[in-house]
């Protein structure tokens, strides 16, 4: 008995694993395409150094996998004994757990995120993240582990905070997984519905956070960075621009060499 449920431990860690993986290398592939064609409007002149974006993937990579363990371990406990609350039922119970989970979460690393930047933490659990500082999209998980038990720590104990299904969760968990590599682009692909007074955070919003450092801390939303006054002062007239610059860059002809 005790074999079989580490042997279905392992299995679930590996499965999100590869899941968490597989979602990283295929974003970080798609969106540096897409950025080919935006150059021009590229949100920092700075260029990151090869050997910087080489210790990103590397990073990366253990960075995923304890993410993975994290998340793994939660579903397991789900799964295995039923540790959780009971998810909420119907399409409405699903829409209203998913909200509430995105809602939670941006709030839960809000404030771990905060709390990371302090004094006290910032040398041996953050640092690492911000030797990047001009990111790219294979930035976003390249974190030191002990940065993961702050700002990843959600997934573990998420079934217990909100009546979500697992199938929520991991939709939400891909959803972080890919706007967070979006969000470390280093060119702004948000449109219309990232604009004020839409709560959804464009990609100058954690761009500036590597450039200004002390300010625009959550990762979903701009909610808690406007309520606790952290949101970078331009904020809101840089991302309009930046969304305007990549629109008239999407809306210029390609030369035929292209
Ligand atoms: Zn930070
Ligand atoms: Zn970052």
């Amino acid at each position: 008995m005790i074999a079989e449920r580490a042997i279905s431990w392992v299995l679930t860690v590996a499965a999100v694993y590869a899941l968490l993986l597989g979602t990283y290398v295929v974003s970080c592939i798609a969106v540096s395409r897409l950025n080919r064609r935006l150059a021009p409007v590229k949100i920092q002149a700075r260029d990151t150094p090869p050997s910087q974006i080489s210790r990103d993937r590397k990073q990366s990579l253990v960075s995923l996998a304890a993410i993975a363990a994290m998340f793994g371990t939660g579903h397991w406990l789900y799964a295995e004994f039923g540790w959780g609350l009971a998810p909420a039922e119907g399409l409405a119970g699903t829409i209203l757990s998913l909200i509430a989970s995105l809602v939670l979460f941006d709030t839960w690393f809000y404030w771990f995120h905060r709390l990371v930047h302090t004094r006290r933490f910032y040398r041996l659990v953050h640092r690492w993240h911000h030797l990047t500082v001009t990111p790219v999209v294979w930035s976003n998980n390249s974190d030191r582990l002990l940065d993961n038990l702050f700002l990843q720590s959600y997934w573990l104990v998420a079934h217990f905070l909100v009546p979500a299904a697992p199938a929520v969760l991991l939709a939400h968990k891909l959803y972080d997984q890919i706007t967070g590599v979006v969000g470390h682009s280093g060119y702004e692909h948000g449109g219309v519905w990232c604009l004020p007074p839409s709560p959804l955070v464009g990609v100058t919003h954690h761009d500036q956070h590597h450039r200004f450092f002390r300010c625009n801390y959550a990762t979903h939303f701009t909610l808690w960075d406007r309520l606790m006054g952290t949101l970078h002062p331009e904020h809101d007239s840089e991302l309009k621009r930046n969304i305007a610059a990549t629109a008239a860059a999407k809306r210029a002809p390609r030369l035929p060499a292209e």
